[in-house]
């Protein structure tokens, strides 16, 4: 129905004799992008004409047919033409502007809430519309609320469009008409120059029947304008073999860019570590446990890329409460044993301090001298610190990336170990390696996350690292009980509380992000330590969070630890890895709110002792179905893979990786959980490029990194 108008801008001479944009063009040499559109352009990540070539249709629209009336279906969008019977304004809890049209067999009702009178002139009775919206089910019938309409005269020319039309994702202030405009100009340039390339040899893709079908410029056009028969359900759900095809290559080209900063990296020299040899026989005896067979194993999968000459990177996986930070101090020490230093870093100053205190009672023992550092630390005690580690004295330094930012030297670092990895992205990997780097060497990598990665996704994510899975938790522990509670029972919730501290357990009380600001943050978590410590007065309760020094976290941290805390009111500093075994309750706050897969890192605080612990996920109604689905997976299962696939599935994978992690992902066309199913084949396409066809990997990279 309506064509696009032409947007009426000036047109600048300089700009009609100019030479053919290249696809590396800034849009500003397309027609009718000026400074403020150019703007809007990149609000949208779109600044080169091929940026807009990829800047692909959310969803499509059928405006190449009328739809008789008598064919309506509630929540279609569709283009109606009929006769205008009636138009009146009727008021009811707001005025509105209301409409009868009808065709030959049937009729539909349009409602305007805001109407003006050149509508009213318009919309008169007897007048012939073609309207375009979407339809839903009244209680009088079928109607459309604020169609896009346009009044056609009998007999006129009634052309409708000759592709369905794109509606793209888009800006306040960018109409989806320039946008198409735009695209109309690009497209029309590939149309007439073969300047898009096909990088990606064709065996590549020919496996799969359906995306050989089409070549990369036939994938855009179609995707742009697809023909009036083109299936709309399968391209709304991305799932039309011109979109794998995209994403395909996308996808590719990632996993290209990640498997070469490995080998890149492979390439350096790293230590050989082969000291150590009784390294079991004396820890054992520290720990005072066994290691479970998981382990055990991953033990060795590290210690044998401890011994080779290129630097380890890998990635060990394992659900919370598996026993990781044992396994950290295998490595480290074996790395010490072998004359080198080793960096253990953490991502909070709770956690460092907690795996510092663990270090040192299992390895001090042993002779190994330790150090602390962390940002906030100041004066002599810094100093101190920072002397022994570039003296080569201290053999193991643990902090937070204080570690890494600071003018810290040491004098040879081996071994870098990274716990709850998740937060960090793919380039800050790489920089830590770099800070140990010394005349072509670079010290081992060890990253450790308590976020379960479902394999594919790890396959795009982790592409540069080899991984390790702690499938196993030690033995003893009992599945953590979970209930799902409406806030209004929170003087039951209250009762368990003051219950577990009878019985001398201890309970963390949650209260998370409400809003993105740690001012907020806290002071919810104050009122309701307030609130808590006046109904629970024969309880010692306490309050931490992001705010406080760390001197006073730490203290509060230990005297939970020493069991002189019976409930600790928190924010979500506690997330990760805070490991007090006698915390039998916890209680979440407002967990409708929160990821699966951070539930279950909170909920991983307890548990953790061989007493049956409990957690309660309590919850604002209303709920909506799809709330309610994803806090029972967490009642239903405390397995940490289960429950990260599952919230794949219902938020996708930022909530998974974390959200720096998929800012270093920044996908444009494929989508990590929809085509998890090609992720498999893209990872044989890569190595199929690197052995046969590496000419292809930087104009593949230069095209979507
Ligand atoms: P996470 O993998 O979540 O970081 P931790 O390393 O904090 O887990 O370990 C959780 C708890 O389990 C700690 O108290 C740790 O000492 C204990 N632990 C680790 N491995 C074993 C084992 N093999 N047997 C018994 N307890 C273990
Ligand atoms: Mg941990």
């Amino acid at each position: 129905m309506n064509r696009p108008q032409s947007i009426n801008i000036p047109q600048d001479p300089k700009r009609l004799t100019a030479k053919q944009p290249s696809l590396d063009s800034p849009v500003t040499v397309l027609r009718g992008v000026g400074e403020r559109v150019a703007e809007k352009l990149k609000n949208i990540g779109v600044e080169t004409v091929q940026d807009l070539l990829f800047h692909l249709p959310s969803r499509y629209e059928d405006r190449t047919r009328v739809t008789p009336m008598s064919e309506l279906r509630h929540g279609e969008r569709v283009t109606v033409e009929g006769e205008v019977i009636s138009t009146k304004i009727i008021a009811r809890r707001r005025r509105m502007l209301v409409c009868e049209l009808v065709d030959d067999n049937s009729g539909i009702t349009l409602r305007f809430f805001h109407f003006n009178r050149m509508q009213m002139k318009t919309l008169v009775q007897g007048a012939r519309l073609r309207c375009h919206g979407e339809v839903r089910e009244g209680r009088y019938g079928f109607e459309m609320a604020h169609p896009e309409y346009h009044p056609v005269a009998p007999g006129e020319d009634t052309a409708m469009e000759q592709s369905l039309t794109a509606v793209y994702p888009t800006t306040e202030g960018l109409h989806q008409l320039t946008i198409r405009k735009l695209l109309e100009q690009a497209l029309a340039f590939i149309d007439q120059n073969t300047v898009i390339e096909e990088l990606i040899p064709a065996p590549l893709y020919q496996s799969d029947d359906e995306m050989a079908d089409y070549n990369l410029v036939q994938s855009l056009q179609y995707l742009h304008r697809p023909p009036p028969d083109a299936p709309i359900e399968q391209m709304q759900q991305r799932a039309h073999p011109c979109q794998k095809r995209l994403a395909f290559e996308e996808l590719l080209a990632h996993n290209l860019s990640l498997q070469q900063a490995r080998r890149r990296m492979r390439e350096y020299q790293a230590p050989v570590m082969d000291g150590g040899k009784h390294l079991h026989t004396q820890l054992r005896p520290r720990l005072g446990f066994d290691f479970t067979a998981a382990q055990v194993r991953v033990i060795k999968e590290i210690m044998h890329d401890l011994k080779q000459p290129h630097p380890m990177l890998r990635l060990v996986q394992g659900d919370v409460g598996s026993g990781k930070t044992v396994v950290a101090t295998a490595a480290a020490l074996k790395a010490i044993l072998s004359g080198y230093q080793v960096a253990f870093m953490a991502p909070t100053e709770i956690l460092a301090e907690q795996h510092f205190r663990n270090l040192d009672h299992w390895l001090t023992p042993l002779g190994v001298e330790l150090a602390w550092l962390a940002g906030k630390q100041k004066g002599l005690a810094r100093e101190q610190a920072m002397d022994k580690v570039a003296s080569g004295e201290a053999k193991l330094v643990a902090g937070t990336h204080a570690l890494f930012q600071q003018q810290v030297a040491f004098k040879n670092l081996g071994l870098i170990i990274v716990d709850e990895q998740h937060r960090f992205g793919v380039h800050q990997r790489l920089q830590l390696m770099e800070k140990g780097a010394k005349a072509g060497m670079r010290p081992h990598q060890m990253i450790m996350t308590a976020t379960p990665i479902p394999r594919t996704l790890a396959m795009s994510a982790y592409a540069d690292l080899d991984t390790s899975v702690i499938d196993e938790l030690p033995p003893g522990r009992q599945p953590v009980t979970t209930v799902v509670v409406p806030e209004q029972r929170r003087a039951e919730i209250i009762e368990r509380v003051r219950e577990a501290s009878k019985r001398g357990r201890q309970t963390y009380w949650v209260c998370p992000l409400i809003e993105e600001s740690d001012a907020l943050q806290a002071q919810a978590a104050t009122d309701t330590h307030a609130l808590l410590q006046q109904q629970l007065p024969e309880l010692k309760v306490r309050l931490i969070h992001g705010r406080l020094k760390p001197a006073e976290k730490e203290r509060i941290m230990q005297t939970f630890k020493a069991g002189d805390i019976d409930l600790l009111v928190a924010t979500t500093v506690i997330e990760v890895g805070v490991d007090v075994p006698n915390a039998s309750l916890m209680i979440i706050e407002n967990a409708e709110r929160l990821g699966l897969s951070q539930l279950h890192q909170l909920r991983g605080r307890v548990g953790r002792g061989d007493e049956q612990s409990a957690c309660a996920l309590m919850y604002k109604p209303p709920l909506s179905d799809i709330a309610k689905q994803r806090l029972a997976i967490l009642r239903q299962t405390n397995d940490g893979f289960e429950i990260a696939q599952r919230d794949l599935e219902l938020r996708g994978p930022g909530e998974v990786l974390g959200t720096r992690q998929t800012g270093a992902l920044d996908l444009r066309v494929a989508d990590l959980m929809r085509d998890q199913e090609i992720m498999t084949q893209v990872a044989a396409a890569a190595k199929t490029v690197f052995d046969q066809h590496p000419e292809v990997i930087k104009p593949l990279l230069h095209r979507w990194l």
